[in-house]
């Protein structure tokens, strides 16, 4: 492609995002394909020469978008909501376009250093401790999988060239994310050795169970080495006692590692600065800009208090990539699995900057109030209840009818187009959850997701 081609296919594909952005509601968010039906409609094999730009950018509206589950349609009210934003679209524009590799801070000056600064900033929006190190991996499932590799290594430091010894063992919630336990396995930990923690009325892990785990553990013989405490979970962004956690692991000596994979973005609106008590005191912690943050897949910030500990379990330097030492050149490849790292904290940096810190935390305000309003109209309609406490920017709710009824209200909700919404299983009933996190969503869509919430019920 020529300079002059990029320049009109690149306004062209401008414009469109544009009109995407502005009229992303012109698409169910549920795509209305059958599994297999975009591949039948591909060739089967790649073409043997080049095909013209306007027929592959036609394609992509024709056949991809249409197949897409549209994650940024302000109707999207499932699992974690999230957002691409224009800022974050333009930030990843123009990483692609600088294609850096920031292996080493050689291979790339500005993707390490931006990235160790936009860090800092968000640890200070968060009230996190000054001296934390903080790097990007791709997923919270790869960056808990890190602090699993971490709490290994200050517990069996010879597990590094040995292989990990048997009976060490790795402790989270039952409402914990199932990373954890992929983590674990991925680790060679095995999934024998995690210990669901029981969990109180309020789904947070109960330390009096934690401290009985731990104790039969060390009566048989085994070795504790971490605990993941849960700062917003999975289903019902329950807040565990990290305080009472971070006592235990300091009796014990256990690496503390608090997932505040969605939850972690209030940090930066004081109000909800309670549920990160005690989090000062982790050895590690994810949070994820690409859940709350505005800031588009995919971006997961890892912090750790002890990374000499993470450097030990990972540095591993190859002739070829070997560089002078100085102490400011700080070479993200000796803190983890991936030896190339693209330039993630472009996005996050324009984010940052476009918003502020007080845009960002209005942001998750905004999506609070929504959420609660939800709650609200559940809780005034007898024949609905909340399940769980709604602390932020989800609500989980049923009506109070068999499970079958609850399915068949959220397929009736789903089919109709305009909002997405998922489901769980709480005390043991399949349960309905709405969560806000598209910076699109307004009043509107969450008006119109109770009233086909409501409606479907009708129907029950
Ligand atoms: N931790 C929590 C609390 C989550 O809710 C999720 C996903 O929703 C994850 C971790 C995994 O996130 P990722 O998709 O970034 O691996």
């Amino acid at each position: 492609m020529t300079p002059e081609e990029f320049r009109r296919y690149g306004h062209q594909a401008i414009d469109w995002v544009a009109d995407f952005l502005a009229h992303g509601e012109r698409y169910p968010v549920l795509p209305p394909v059958r599994p297999g039906e975009l591949t039948d409609a591909l060739p089967a094999r790649g073409p043997e020469k080049g095909e013209p730009m306007e027929t592959i950018l036609a394609d992509f509206e024709r056949l991809i978008v249409p197949a897409c589950t549209q994650w940024n349609h302000p109707g999207f009210l499932a699992y974690f909501a999230n957002s691409g934003t224009p800022e974050g679209i333009l930030g990843e524009l123009l990483a692609a376009a600088l294609n850096g590799n920031g292996m080493l801070w050689k291979t790339s000056p500005a993707v390490t250093e931006l990235e160790q600064v936009t860090l800092r900033w968000l640890r200070q929006w968060s009230g996190l401790p000054e001296e934390w190190f903080g790097l990007i991996y791709d997923t919270a499932s790869t960056s808990s999988m890190h602090a699993i590799a971490a709490a290994r290594e200050a517990a069996d430091p010879e597990s590094r060239t040995k292989g990990t010894a048997r009976g060490l063992v790795v402790y989270a919630s039952e409402q914990a994310h199932s990373s954890i336990e992929k983590g674990a396995i991925a680790i060679g930990i095995g999934q024998d050795y995690v210990r669901k923690v029981p969990v109180d009325a309020e789904f947070r892990m109960r330390p009096d169970a934690l401290e009985e785990l731990i104790a039969a553990d060390l009566a048989a013989g085994l070795r504790p080495c971490c605990v993941t405490a849960t700062v917003g979970t999975t289903s019902t962004t329950s807040v565990d006692p990290v305080p009472a956690i971070a006592d235990i692991c300091a009796r014990h000596r256990l690496w503390l590692h608090v997932d505040a994979a969605y939850a972690g973005s209030a940090a930066l609106a004081p109000e909800f600065r309670w549920a990160f008590e005690g989090c000062e005191r982790a050895d590690s912690m994810v949070m994820n800009p690409h859940k709350w943050l505005q800031v588009p897949m995919d971006c997961s910030v890892f912090y750790t208090s002890r990374p000499d500990v993470l450097r030990r379990a990972f540095s591993l330097i190859p002739e070829y990539l070997v560089s002078a030492a100085d102490p400011r050149a700080v070479n993200l490849m000796d803190y983890g699995v991936p030896l190339g790292r693209r330039f993630r904290a472009l996005k996050l940096w324009f984010v940052m900057r476009s918003y502020g810190r007080e845009g960002l935390a209005a942001a998750v305000r905004e999506h609070v109030r929504l959420a609660r309003w939800f709650a609200r109209q559940v809780e005034a309609d007898a024949r609905f209840e909340v399940v769980a406490p709604v602390h932020f920017s989800v609500v989980n709710f049923r009506f109070r009818g068999s499970d079958e009824e609850n399915r068949k209200i959220l397929e009736r909700v789903n089919a109709a187009g305009g909002v997405f919404l998922s489901s769980t299983v709480l005390h043991g009933k399949y349960t309905l959850h709405l969560a806000v996190g598209n910076y699109q969503t307004g009043d509107r869509h969450v008006a119109k997701a109770w009233e086909l919430v409501s409606g479907a019920a009708d129907k029950s």
